[in-house]
């Protein structure tokens, strides 16, 4: 494309709020094959809320939701945020935190109150010996409903499963549809569960996914779509995405998201909605027809 045709879309892009960074971002925006898109705070508004708390045998749930936000109070993550301010609500007093440590794509542990508390998915309570018994069920359920299911283990054993919901943004579904209808093959990405990712998917009307993807592994997603010989896409709004983004033919981050995100990225969709991508797709094809 001239250096005249690629300002024009460029501008163009910029007044649906879509930031394109080079002119070769652009141009390649109309070769993409296919999409990944991050789950959390992507196709869902990231400000995920507590909506279940189930504790084991009569264990207090205000005691319990204390100690849950006080370890949680030391995380960044959308899930630690929603425990803190759960707690807040309820105008729960954090305690004093030592020893905190996040396990990336796990969960967290920490002392509080010279008790051991570990706080996270499924995978990190068998990694430390956790016994879950017919909790696991009731995970299952809280998963089919689109929740993120969190246990909660005090020295050792387990005392409560934390559910929180993540909506969907109001037009997540529309604008994977407008992708869809391009030809793009549509494909989600997270950390999260199978059974909540499933639930999560087909709501969003995406029949293919990858779940319980470790951060690190996410960039090897897109490589294994590239293999397959797809021009590959990817968006995302975190710093876990970051690598991806990078990895990607074009790599478009959320503008509500991280600041590594963005600067990882070729496009940066600054409404933070999803129908940035097809408006990209679209003044990228236009721009290459008129050159043509
Ligand atoms: P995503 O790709 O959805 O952002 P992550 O890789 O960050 O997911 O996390 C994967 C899973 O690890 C989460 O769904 C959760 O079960 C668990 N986890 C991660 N961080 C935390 C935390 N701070 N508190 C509780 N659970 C966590
Ligand atoms: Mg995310």
């Amino acid at each position: 494309a001239t250096p005249m045709s690629v300002m024009v879309g460029v501008g163009k892009a910029a007044e649906a709020g879509v930031l394109i960074r080079n002119g070769e971002a652009l141009q390649s925006s109309s070769t993409i094959t296919a999409m990944i898109l991050d789950k959390t705070g992507t196709i869902t508004l990231g400000s995920p809320k507590v909506t279940d708390i189930i504790t084991v045998d009569g264990l207090d749930e205000k005691r319990v939701l204390q100690l849950a936000a006080s370890l949680e109070s030391g995380s960044e993550h959308p899930l630690a945020l929603a425990v803190v301010e759960s707690a807040k609500e309820r105008n729960i007093e954090p305690l004093s935190v030592t020893g905190f440590n996040a396990i990336a794509g796990h969960g967290v542990e920490a002392v509080v109150g010279g008790k051991n508390l570990l706080f996270g998915n499924e995978k990190l309570m068998k990694d430390q010996g956790v016994a879950l018994d017919d909790f696991v069920d009731k995970a299952q359920q809280l998963a089919a409903e689109a929740k993120t299911p969190m246990y909660f283990a005090v020295d050792g054993r387990l005392a409560a499963l934390i559910a929180v919901a993540d909506p969907i943004k109001e037009d997540s579904i529309a604008a994977i549809k407008r992708l869809q209808q391009n030809g793009i093959r549509v494909v989600m990405l997270t950390g999260d569960n199978r059974a909540t990712a499933k639930a999560v998917a087909e709501k969003a009307g995406i029949n293919e996914f990858f779940a319980e993807v470790l951060p690190e592994e996410k960039s090897q997603k897109v490589q294994e779509l590239q293999m397959q010989g797809e021009v590959v896409g990817m968006t995302g709004d975190g710093i876990n995405d970051a690598p991806a983004l990078a990895m990607a033919n074009v790599g478009f981050a959320i503008g509500t998201g991280t600041d590594v995100a963005i600067e990882s990225a070729d496009i940066t969709l600054m409404r933070g909605s999803l129908h940035g991508l097809a408006d990209a797709i679209a003044v990228s094809k236009a721009t290459l027809r008129n050159i043509k």
